[in-house]
């Protein structure tokens, strides 16, 4: 979401004459754009704060923003904290960054938080950072209306809106005239995307029918929208990537009720083996919380269990960190002892090592189609791509590759992070 935002931030830039840099040194202007879903996020913010007041020494006329979340949680605190820091500008409102700018070069300090019913910069067509072309990412909706007990997001992002369908069409029209292969549609909840009579499964329906060549992928699901309808329309079209990210949280309806998820263990078990039955090539990943108020050893265990029930291909895990201003920050006791909620991440990870290592496993001796992102990491003879699953394949090939080509690769060893495959075809 973060990577997308510094795009329209770019264009807005781009508008009034401004381009950007990767030499830090020529820089006139840094802006940050930041995350505040846990502490650690912002700790890394405050480490390139420092870094940039150093350049800052070097280079008077150096303009230093703090851009996004964290702007919009700490306002003129962060002001007060950050002395070297000359704007802070929230996510909607960055269409006001050019006059802004203009002001703090005459030595004020600028300060923009607000939030925004209706703003979704969708007249805006960003600026794509991936500079391998490939991959693009189209922002659907902003905001949350979820309010979840733990999560800072409705909080710093505002209320939930959706964007027209046909300025979604539009960006990715201009996407595809780029060369980009790929999409990915985002919002914090895709499935809660409603325009006039638009929903979601018929926004992506739209979508993979309009543009047929490229792959279409979606982010995030949430496990009480996501409808039988969007499995249809995953179904009905071959372009659209099978894989649904779908965050659990918890395996522990205690946990669940207190996180004011919405759905049960059991609800949510259904759902994936409805999506399981319906798309059975389906690779599935989700969001992991160890260690929220009040979680017992039982509760952890539920999640374990949980996740060897579903099987997951991937996962995203994550300790919880009080956030003041939540519910749970005004209400509920941060009761699980760190070294408790360290031990218990450790175990989540070990194992969904394990089922990523399985998921990886299974699909060896089956041939499927990569779209090429580059060259390997490892090595320099290697290609790097994606299926449709979104599992990485790695391979060499006699003839040369470009990214944004089609191969057909067949899997013939798997580490639990990656296939390793020979090619079988040019498409
Ligand atoms: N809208 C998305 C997720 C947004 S945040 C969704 O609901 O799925 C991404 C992930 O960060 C969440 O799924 C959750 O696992 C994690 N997260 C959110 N708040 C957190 C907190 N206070 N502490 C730790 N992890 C948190
Ligand atoms: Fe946060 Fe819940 Fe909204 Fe996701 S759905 S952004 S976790 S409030």
């Amino acid at each position: 979401m973060n990577v997308s935002d510094s795009e329209v931030v770019s264009a807005i830039l781009n508008d009034v004459g401004y381009i950007r840099t990767n030499a830090i040194d020529d820089a006139d202007i840094i802006l940050v754009n930041t995350c505040s879903i846990r502490e650690n996020a912002e700790i890394r913010v405050r480490g390139r704060l420092h870094v940039f007041a150093q350049l800052k020494r070097k280079n008077k006329n150096l303009l230093i923003g703090v851009l996004g979340c964290m702007a919009e949680r700490l306002k003129g605190e962060l002001a007060v904290q950050e002395k070297t820091v000359d704007l802070i500008v929230g996510p909607d409102a960055y269409r006001l960054l050019p006059q802004l700018i203009e002001q703090s070069q005459r030595g004020n300090k600028q300060i923009q938080v607000f939030l925004s019913a209706d703003e979704t910069y969708e007249d805006i067509i960003p600026v794509r950072f991936d500079n391998k072309g490939v991959s693009a990412f189209v922002s659907i909706m902003r905001g949350c209306e979820n309010r979840c007990s733990y999560c800072i997001v409705p909080y710093v992002r505002g209320i939930e809106r959706s964007r027209n369908p046909e300025s979604i069409l539009k960006e990715i029209t201009e996407v595809q005239h780029k060369g980009y292969k790929e999409i990915t549609l985002i919002g914090q909840n895709v499935d809660s995307y409603r325009f006039e009579n638009i929903n979601f499964s018929q926004l992506l329906s739209v979508v993979a029918k309009t543009f047929p060549s490229m792959r279409i992928r979606f982010s995030t699901n949430h496990p009480k929208d996501l409808s039988d309808d969007v499995l249809h329309t995953i179904l009905q079209f071959e372009n659209i990537g099978r894989h649904i990210h779908l965050p659990v949280q918890s395996g522990s309806n205690a946990m669940l009720q207190l996180m004011n998820r919405g759905y049960t263990r059991e609800y949510y078990l259904e759902r994936i083996k409805t999506i399981q039955k319906a798309i059975p090539d389906v690779a599935i990943s989700t969001d992991i919380m160890v260690g929220f108020c009040n979680e017992t050893e039982e509760n952890h265990h539920e999640t374990l269990s949980l996740m060897e029930e579903v099987g997951y291909d991937f996962s995203f895990m994550f300790k919880y960190n009080e956030r003041s201003g939540t519910y749970a920050a005004r209400n509920l006791k941060d009761n699980v002892p760190e070294k408790v909620k360290i031990a218990r991440l450790n175990e989540v990870i070990s194992l969904q090592n394990t089922l990523s290592a399985r998921s990886k496993e299974k699909d060896v001796g089956k041939i499927y189609e990569i779209l090429i992102e580059g060259m390997s990491k490892k090595s320099a003879s290697e290609y790097m791509g994606r299926n449709s699953q979104n599992k990485v394949f790695v391979f060499p090939s006699p003839e040369k590759l470009k990214a944004g080509d089609r191969v057909l690769v067949k899997a013939e060893r798997s580490t639990p992070a990656t296939l390793m495959g020979s090619l079988i075809k040019k498409l």
